[in-house]
């Protein structure tokens, strides 16, 4: 099996992401409520019963890159707050990980998602708010693209990847 480079294998992973955004969008989201007119904006994000986004190693990676844009004073809150949510919500990389929910650490009041361009996490770009069950995006769809960042995972580090709540897949001690 031919690897590929780290950097391509981001690149790759933005495009698809884009492209999932943009089907999601098309398809879908126009029957959802609209985030922008939203009274209880960011409570999807900070639903600590309700949050158990787990990312892949190069998700966090793109994550981590993303971060890096922000001034150093910004960098430093972010951290502190990721900190501050594993410890809060007793997040652990063993057992049911799945079962654990926490409150996004990524979610900045007055600007929204830290990450919405760059590195959003596939289950948060399929999330919207729908009236009728049946409007909602199939699971599939996203079972699908979760196998493609598995793939291109491999292809970058030559395993399967360990799925994560996020704030521990980006904490800076991740060492698989
Ligand atoms: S997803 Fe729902 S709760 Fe979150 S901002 Fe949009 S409308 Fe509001
Ligand atoms: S990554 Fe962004 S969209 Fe997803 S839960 Fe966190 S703040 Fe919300």
């Amino acid at each position: 099996m031919k690897r590929l480079s780290e950097r391509l294998a981001l690149e790759k992973l933005q495009k698809l992401k884009d492209d999932f955004t943009k089907s999601i969008k098309s398809n879908y989201e126009h029957k959802a409520k609209s985030c922008l007119t939203c009274e209880t904006n960011g409570a999807c994000c900070l639903d600590a019963h309700f949050v158990n986004v787990h990312i892949t190693k190069l998700e966090a990676i793109a994550i981590q890159n993303t971060l890096a844009n922000l001034t150093e004073h910004n960098k430093a809150k972010i951290s502190q707050r990721i900190e501050r949510t594993i410890n809060k919500y007793k997040l652990s990389r063993f057992g049911d990980t799945f079962s654990q929910t926490y409150a996004c650490p990524l979610f900045e009041k007055g600007t929204g998602c830290l990450v919405h361009f760059e590195g959003k996490p596939l289950p948060c770009i399929q999330h919207a708010c729908y009236e009728n069950k049946e409007d909602l995006p199939p699971d599939e769809l996203l079972a699908e693209q979760e196998g493609r960042v598995e793939k291109l995972n491999i292809l970058a580090y030559g395993k399967r990847t360990t799925w994560l709540p996020l704030p521990l897949a980006i904490h800076t001690g991740r060492t698989d």
